[in-house]
């Protein structure tokens, strides 16, 4: 957690620049995205408005940046609605997070000089001020730019943390990843794949299905919107059991994966990305199978691991420099594409994790 110039608390590893103290001039050039009225159930790109923004000048420890690539994350759902069970809610007129890389144009800041590309979490805005406490250097890795928000961001660590600290998967065990071809989910089914597992990934529609089994290797891909019976899918792709779950996605489906859990079984919760949108759900996971098998079922939130996110880059890094994993970007382009790819992506749309180049 940390305290912001507006005194707002943002539950997040980087602070949020949302608003500026320091007078500006207003241009054409500079734009927000701003929450326009609540969402009642599915979120519509019409809850958002595009709208102009002051360009500000950096105070002595700032810089003012132009984002590149902006992030559009399944969490800013939750932050709709008002009350929000994750952080704090964005308010009405005010601008959803979001993680960045942009170029720094103007800088007071010795560490980050104008032309230098960063990533901070600072919302969707097409400019921003940000302290230097808020921001590191892309290009430290030997990635490419989008990989920065992909792989060496939130997605990717959630994912990194996920699979190596809580399901441990081994030699030849059966792994279960559910939205396995979505940001987090397809860099961990790929973690749990390197591992030695057998993987099988759980996603919407055939061309996922194809990406998780032709592009990333995994086992197998159930198209959970295709089948008429999921359990017996999942049987017929995990006779043993599954051994460890990785859960983006809660509901009925994770019920129907949980009745199938070996002795000993690990699960991660991740993500409950089926009840976001869902008026007033309080799904649960149904947790009998839990007791049965003896399993150890594992709440995750990425920013717990803060204090570790250079190794864990590192080692991501390596792993895609070696070509032994291969991060997915899809990118819609435009600023004013933001709300459009963001309804997307709760939706299905995207194949690995979607970003909206500015
Ligand atoms: P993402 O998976 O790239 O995109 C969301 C995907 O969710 C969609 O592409 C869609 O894929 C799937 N989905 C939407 N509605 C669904 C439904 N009713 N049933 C099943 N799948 C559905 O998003 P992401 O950024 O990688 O986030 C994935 C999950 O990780 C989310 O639950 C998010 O909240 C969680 N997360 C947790 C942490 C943490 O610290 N614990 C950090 C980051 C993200 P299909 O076409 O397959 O339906």
């Amino acid at each position: 957690m940390c305290r912001l110039r507006n005194s707002r608390l943002v539950h997040a590893s980087f602070c949020v620049v949302t608003e500026c103290q320091v007078k500006g001039i207003v241009t054409s050039r500079s734009s927000v995205v701003v929450l326009k009225r609540r969402p009642r159930g599915p979120v519509q790109p019409e809850d958002f408005s595009v709208e102009a923004a002051p360009v500000l000048d950096p105070a002595e420890g700032e810089v003012l940046v132009a984002a590149r690539y902006i992030t559009v994350d399944p969490y800013v759902r939750a932050m709709l609605d008002d009350p929000s069970f994750f952080g704090s809610p964005v308010p009405l007129g005010g601008v959803p997070p979001g993680d960045m890389v942009a170029e720094v144009i103007g800088s007071r800041a010795a560490e980050f000089p104008e032309g230098a590309l960063v990533v901070g979490r600072l919302g969707w805005r097409s400019h921003a001020i940000a302290g230097c406490a808020a921001l590191r250097l892309a290009g430290m890795h030997g990635v490419p730019v989008p990989t920065e928000l992909s792989l060496l961001s939130s997605s990717g660590l959630t994912a990194w943390f996920g699979v190596t600290e809580v399901l441990r998967p081994r030699p030849g065990e059966t792994v279960v990843v559910s939205g396995a071809a979505g940001g987090v989910g397809n860099i961990a089914a790929q973690l749990a794949r390197i591992s030695g597992a057998r993987v099988v990934g759980i996603a919407g529609g055939p061309r996922k299905s194809a990406f998780l089994e032709s592009t990333i290797g995994l086992t197998g891909a159930i198209d959970y919107k295709a089948v008429t019976d999921i359990g017996a899918e999942i049987d017929r792709l995990c006779p043993d059991g599954i051994d460890a779950y990785f859960d983006n996605v809660g509901g009925p489906l994770t019920d129907a994966i949980l009745t199938r859990i070996a002795v000993g079984a690990r699960v991660v919760l991740c993500g409950e990305i089926s009840q976001y949108d869902v008026l007033g759900s309080e799904y649960r996971p149904r947790l009998g199978p839990i007791a049965d098998q003896r399993a150890t079922m594992t709440g995750l939130l990425v920013s717990d691991f803060v204090h570790r996110y250079d190794e864990a880059r590192k080692r991501l890094a390596g792993l895609a420099r070696s070509g032994t994993l291969k991060p997915t970007e899809d990118i819609v382009e435009g600023f004013t594409m933001l709300p459009t790819a963001f309804v997307g992506m709760m939706r299905g749309d995207n194949v690995g994790k979607r970003l909206v180049k500015v």
